[in-house]
């Protein structure tokens, strides 16, 4: 262990702390110890103090207990002579790091410096540059819901690991290009700190980076502080996914060693703060790599390989600047072994799904397809395998060459798949990923599906080669990497010529229709069996989703269609079909099968489950829904919330703590999280009288799903329903609530007693 790093790790602790301790003070008098404390958005309080220690902290007031236990870990600098520093001493102080600077960040929510603002930076020339998703500022904390959507994410291999980078880049390009290598790993990149007031975020935005949470890659801050938050966010992984309570910190930290990989990238000089940030890392086992020369902390088992290594930029062997990034950023999976896997897609451009949300703008825009200009769609469909030539890619019609700039044409993308395992009902599962893996490809931007896509191809895919062929490439690449099992062969023609491209979308139009009305068809009294999905169990283990055509899983990824592909795919996997067998009960929804399969699949816990109810053995739920339905009894009916909405509910809750008690794989009655596409199912709690229990719902939920809704109106013989539900803006008490129910004659009110 090296006296150098201990010395100044703790030097750098015990600054901060006295820093924490005069700030909070500063706060007391001047806010009180009353003042509210918190991060946005989570249910988890000031998350790493709440972990780490078990306390929940809601006040100012409360942070002085924080800050003494912080000071409680500290340990004199060690003296010149004499005295062997140690690892234990070092990480003491790291833990000391995090809790004064999670107190600091708290502290600046309350005097709104967080998060951090940052208006549309100016380059000379006066462009100017916000690629930032919260619009002039940083992200700052991590929310609950961002957390819940990377966590899965993280459990199920899709993301293999994250990155706290810390500094500022040798260049803007080398900035860049480590950000790019991150990114086709997708590997979720957080940037924060700076070196002499420059900061990776500037050298980004400089560069036109999309920053933010769609791209994986978001900046938390512009000092070390920041840092903190990449900590909060794996504190709350093992309390979230890993079932383990808070104040079991060394669970937490168990939990980060094996099963996050995460890693810490130190660009440029290291000060004191920076060391002792680094502490606080090394405890949750990520490891340090700088770019400067710094002393190594060899293995010792806090973390799985070296604690910290040292990769000096201008020394790392071979090629230009460029080169020398891409090696950095190998050193730090190898050190931190993370495990990537990327399907190898022939593009010119980086590919992975971390540039799924990457949006191309106008002014960066090559050519369009689809959209207000142009049409474009896309059909899938099956054929004999004697039809389908693997691999082949046909443009019919002109490329884009010829094209002015920015101008927009039209598109027919088909896909021709064949496969022993095959199925006409696999052919909207498959179609449907058209979408995702079009938009792996850094530089094209892939919105909608059917004959509603829009397609935009960015200047710098075009230099780098991008051409409508890669759409071909990219398709059979994936189909077969992702989709092998009933995929055996796969073709791609792509149209640009008018008469063809009309041609297509006629017979493409009626496979529409008749899959549509295939969809409405498939009810649950007519098939004999449902599916069980118990994808989630890694970290809700009792937990299992029972889906069926009407009751799409809870996360809404997963409908019954997407299962019965899934179970396809991989027989032995998550996805297995539940027979029906005897029934039990239509109007509540039982069989002996679901009853058998929700006792062995929650392992007890579930004896019986009605797939239409939520007063009797509703469904449970694991984390992941995206809305959650309550009763609120005063008005025999129920509200329903929904993820995106942070405001409060007249139950005098938020989302994020109903998602404490609507979770974790309880049968609780009158609390259900549910799939947003289930409340227009006519089986939504059709034991309990239907849709027409909804007497409040999230207005974001009401506007964006109001066609749906409005169909729902009509089914249930009321087309006003909807104008009668309120949401946010109209009412904020229960007393308000069921003034406007009266005033609105509400359905709810004379209906049969819930309960
Ligand atoms: Fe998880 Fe249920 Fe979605 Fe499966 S269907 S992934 S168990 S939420
Ligand atoms: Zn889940």
């Amino acid at each position: 262990m090296s006296r150098y790093i201990a010395t100044r790790a703790i030097r750098g602790a015990n600054a901060l702390v006295i820093e924490a301790e005069t700030m909070l003070h500063k706060a007391l008098s001047e806010k009180g110890p009353d003042t509210p404390v918190s991060f946005p958005n989570t249910a988890y309080y000031l998350p790493t103090i709440y972990a780490m220690t078990g306390q929940s902290v809601e006040t100012l007031g409360q942070l002085s207990e924080s800050l003494s236990h912080a000071r409680e870990l500290l340990h004199p600098i060690p003296a010149a002579k004499n005295w062997t520093p140690y690892l234990g001493e070092t990480l003491d102080g790291g833990m000391a790091t995090l809790i004064a600077a999670e107190t600091i960040e708290a502290i600046r929510y309350i005097y709104d410096l967080q998060p951090e603002s940052f208006p549309g930076f100016e380059l000379a020339g006066g462009t100017k540059y916000d690629n930032l998703n919260g619009e002039g500022h940083l992200n700052g904390a991590i929310d609950d819901i961002q957390l819940r959507s990377w966590g899965i994410q993280l459990v199920d291999g899709r993301m293999p690991g994250f990155a706290a980078i810390v500094g500022a880049a040798k260049s803007n390009e080398v900035a860049v290009k480590i950000v790019r290598e991150l990114q086709k790993r997708n590997i979720l990149t957080f940037l924060c700190g700076n070196v002499n007031g420059r900061s990776i975020i500037d050298q980004l935005q400089e560069e036109g980076v999309e920053l933010g949470y769609d791209t994986y890659t978001v900046p938390f801050g512009r000092d070390t502080l920041s840092a903190i938050y990449a900590l909060g966010f794996a504190a709350r992984s093992a309390l979230t996914f890993g079932g383990i309570k808070a104040g079991q910190a060394r669970d937490i930290l168990m939990y980060n060693k094996d099963r996050v990989y995460a890693f810490v990238l130190a660009l440029g000089e290291v000060d004191d703060l920076k060391y002792a940030a680094a502490a606080g890392a090394i405890n949750f086992g990520f490891p340090v790599i700088a770019d400067t020369v710094i002393p190594e902390i060899l293995p010792t088992g806090i973390t799985t390989y070296e604690h910290v290594i040292s990769m000096p930029f201008n020394e790392i062997h071979g090629g230009d600047d460029l080169e020398k990034a891409e090696r950095l950023v190998q050193k730090c999976i190898e050190v931190r072994g993370v495990k990537v896997q990327i399907a190898d897609v022939p593009v010119p451009v980086p590919y992975g799904s971390a540039f799924e949300g990457e949006v191309v703008r106008k002014a960066d825009m090559r050519i369009e397809f689809g959209g207000k200009k142009s049409r474009a769609f896309e059909y899938l469909h099956m054929a004999e395998l004697d039809e389908v030539v693997d691999g082949k890619v046909e443009i019919i019609g002109a490329g884009f060459e010829d094209m002015e700039p920015q101008g927009a044409m039209d598109l027919a993308i088909v896909v021709k798949v064949a496969g022993r395992e095959m199925q006409e009902d696999f052919e909207p599962v498959l179609e449907r990923q058209i979408h995702y893996f079009v938009n792996g490809a850094s530089g094209i931007q892939h919105v909608g599906q059917r004959d509603i896509a829009w397609i935009r191809i960015s200047n710098n895919a075009v230099e780098k080669g991008f051409d409508l062929e890669h759409f071909g490439k990219i398709l059979h690449a994936r189909f077969h990497s992702d989709f092998g099992a009933i995929v055996d062969k796969v073709q791609v023609d792509i149209y640009t010529e008018p008469t063809l491209i009309e041609e297509w979308l006629g017979k493409a139009r009626e496979s529409y229709d008749y899959r549509n009305k295939r969809l409405a068809d498939l009810t649950d009294d007519a098939v004999d069996e449902f599916y069980s999905c118990t994808l989630c169990q890694s970290f809700a283990p009792d937990h299992v989703c029972i889906v069926s055509p009407e009751r799409l899983g809870l996360c809404g990824a997963y409908n019954w269609l997407d299962c019965k592909a899934s179970f396809s795919i991989n027989p032995t996997g998550p996805n297995q079909p539940i027979k029906l067998g005897k029934l039990v009960d239509m109007d509540k929804g039982y069989w002996e099968g679901t009853n058998e399969y929700a006792a062995i699949g929650s392992h007890g816990v579930v004896p019986e489950v009605a797939m239409y109810s939520i007063m009797e053995n509703p469904m449970t739920a694991c984390g992941c829904f995206e809305c959650i339905v309550m009763l609120i009894p005063e008005t025999n009916g129920v509200m329903i919330v929904n993820r995106e909405d942070t405001s409060m509910t007249p139950a005098g809750m938020t989302f994020s703590t109903l998602a404490g008690m609507a979770g974790g794989g309880m049968q609780t009655p009158g609390v259900m999280g549910v799939g947003k596409y289930y409340l227009v199912s006519p089986k939504f709690i059709s034991a309990d009288g239907g849709f027409k229990r909804v007497v409040w719902m999230s207005s974001v939920l009401k506007e964006t799903m109001a066609d749906e809704f409005r169909i729902v109106a009509e089914r249930e013989g009321d087309p006003d329903l909807i104008d009668r539900i309120a949401d946010e803006n109209d009412v904020g008490t229960v007393d308000e609530l069921l003034a406007w129910l009266e005033e609105h004659n509400h359905p709810a009110l004379i209906m049969e007693s819930m309960f």
